[in-house]
């Protein structure tokens, strides 16, 4: 099978699958990324898309953004490549409306485009119990299940092509509101003199509570190390995609909306490396600066 986008989270999904006795041709635009999975028993590293496309019965994305998606099956001639029939799924968060308009192009080539975005993030991805929401017609998502399950469960076939992207824009646009308001009421708290950890530890005993408060709080905010593997600017690009999808349904998401201009408000201030969880950083600078006014 080929793999394209060999990242924080298609590296070790691809060690997954290996492991699981798929044949992996695996490509990225970084050579150290193709390095690591030649290094994977089971794995090869390829030049391109279109080489990875060689021999293959399925072929994975897991790639930044619906343009790195049509980027590579369009401009790099992967589906050019790919014979009929070939399972061609696309695990990356993408755009649905983007996704759907990539489906149409792949059925004109007898290929049959699923969405299987994840949730979970990078221990999931090591674990393989990530959550996976896949979009699809039955058949097609029913045949690529055994393999999405090495990847992680509960796999939830959840509506036709793009369902899943539409899923997994809308989970990271709840999930980026918590961060926020999690790390906002973490800043009243400290500036009225309450312990940090007694914070968290009640509001998870509480009905404030979410994944936010039960762990990024815990395992990278209030130790500081701010590693949870998930981009600043990829978590822009999903409130993005779902704030952007309600207003092409003519929906308002208004406390959407300001959150999206606070995370880009972020991004801009803590650069492009910075993951996600330093969304706190940035909050706690603001809290600072709010004082000193
Ligand atoms: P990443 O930036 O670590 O990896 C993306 C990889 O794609 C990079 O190695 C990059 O070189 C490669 N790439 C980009 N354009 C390419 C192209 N044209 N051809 C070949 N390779 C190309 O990102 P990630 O964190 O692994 O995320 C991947 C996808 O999964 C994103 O859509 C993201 O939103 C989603 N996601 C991430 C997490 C997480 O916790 N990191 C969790 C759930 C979903």
């Amino acid at each position: 099978m080929a793999f394209i986008g060999l990242g924080r989270m298609g590296l070790p999904m691809a060690r997954r699958l290996a492991a699981a006795g798929y044949r992996v041709r695996g490509h990225d635009l970084s050579e150290q990324a193709r390095a690591e999975v030649a290094a994977i028993a089971g794995a090869q590293a390829v030049g391109s898309a279109q080489d990875a496309a060689v021999g293959a019965d399925a072929v994975v994305l897991m790639l930044p953004s619906s343009s790195a998606v049509a980027a590579v099956l369009l401009e790099d001639g992967l589906l050019e490549a790919l014979e009929a029939g070939v399972a061609l799924i696309d695990m990356s968060s993408s755009e649905p409306l983007a996704t759907r308009g990539l489906a149409q192009r792949a059925a004109g080539r007898g290929i049959e485009l699923v969405d299987a975005p994840v949730s979970g993030g990078v221990r999931g991805a090591v674990e393989g119990t990530l959550t996976i929401m896949a979009g699809g017609g039955v058949e097609a998502v029913e045949a690529c299940r055994p393999m999405l399950e090495t990847l992680g469960k509960p796999v939830r076939h959840v509506g036709p092509v793009g369902a899943g992207h539409a899923l997994k824009a809308l989970n990271n646009l709840l999930s980026a509101v918590h961060l926020l308001a999690s790390c906002e009421a973490l800043a009243i708290g400290r500036g009225f003199g309450l312990d940090p950890h007694v914070l968290v530890e009640t509001i998870n005993a509480s009905t404030g509570r979410s994944a936010s408060t039960e762990r990024k709080l815990p395992e990278f905010i209030l130790t500081e190390s701010y590693d949870a593997g998930f981009a600043l600017a990829l978590m822009v690009k999903d409130i993005g995609i779902a704030v952007s999808l309600g207003e092409q349904l003519g929906i308002e998401a208004a406390l959407g909306a300001r959150a999206l201009e606070l995370w880009r408000e972020a991004a801009g201030a803590l650069g492009a490396d910075a993951d996600h969880t330093e969304i706190a950083r940035w909050v706690d600078a603001r809290a600072a600066a709010g004082e000193a006014r």
